[in-house]
């Protein structure tokens, strides 16, 4: 059975992907912190549209509890292939560097960035046996640019990107494509104080983007066809200079 994990497939953009996934045939793991309402409500979406899913809640930033969680699912579901791995679930806490809390710098830095490691070893090594696998890594333009107030997950998203190309050069002749997703203003709860009105002006295309267009990105780097396209950084956002 063909298998995709999403983390942080409760809300936002990770929540449409998982959608996206179910309506392409994948079984999907719906992965979220603590959010079990939301992630119940992604998990009847997929079921009425005759998908198939299930949830499975960790803490991406918890080394043992990705280790514990994942890594015993991977073992008792010999049957199922993950062969898109998602790595989706983020946060920011914003703050100019000189007033920067330890624990702001290493939450970001640990749900961001080392969570990508910790859930991307384990599934890994089944990718590599079935010589077939998609990662997509859910980046920023923040990444890109860096934005000041976001060091931390500037730092993060960046590490990412880096990650991302020195991991499509470890796995490519193993038919695994490893490529992120950079978006720029995307409607959800982690944009939701943010002025579209003013901020708008600032995009081309004069409008923050949906989590679906995201998604639709993300579907197609999880296609078969997109077997030649391995290391990149693919921006969804609207043309903001990045
Ligand atoms: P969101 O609406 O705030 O949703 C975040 C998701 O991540 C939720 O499902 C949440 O689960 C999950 N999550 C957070 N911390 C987690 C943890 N430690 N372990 C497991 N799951 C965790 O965010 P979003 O806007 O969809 O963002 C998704 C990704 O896109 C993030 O990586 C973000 O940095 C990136 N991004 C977003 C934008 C944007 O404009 N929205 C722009 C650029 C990049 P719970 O529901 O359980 O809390």
């Amino acid at each position: 059975m063909k298998c995709a994990l999403v983390t942080g497939g409760s809300r936002g953009i990770g929540k449409a992907i998982c959608i996206k996934l179910a309506e392409l045939g994948y079984y999907v793991l719906i992965n979220y912190k603590s959010n079990a309402t939301e992630a119940e409500r992604t998990l009847d979406i997929i079921k009425q549209i005759n998908g198939e899913a299930e949830l499975l809640p960790f803490d991406v930033a918890a080394k043992e509890q990705v280790q514990e969680v994942l890594g015993k699912w991977i073992d008792t579901n010999p049957d199922k292939h993950i062969e898109i791995l998602v790595n989706n679930a983020g946060i920011r806490d914003d703050s100019l560097l000189a007033w920067m809390s330890d624990e702001q710098w290493d939450n970001v830095l640990d749900t961001n960035l080392n969570s990508f490691f910790y859930t991307t070893r384990l599934v890994l090594n089944s990718m590599m046996m079935q010589k077939y696998g998609r990662i997509i890594n859910i980046v920023s333009l923040s990444g890109l640019k860096g934005l000041p107030g976001q060091t931390n997950y500037s730092a993060a998203k960046a590490g990412v990107i880096g990650a991302t190309k020195a991991l499509s050069q470890e796995v490519g002749r193993q038919g695994i494509t490893v490529n992120a997703l950079a978006p720029g203003f995307i409607k959800t709860d982690m944009t939701e104080g943010l002025d579209e009105k003013e901020l708008r002006a600032l995009i081309p295309v004069r409008r923050f983007g949906l989590p679906e267009e995201v998604a639709h990105a993300a579907a197609f780097l999880a296609s078969r066809e997109a077997a030649y396209i391995t290391g990149q950084v693919l921006s969804v956002n609207g043309g903001l200079y990045s």
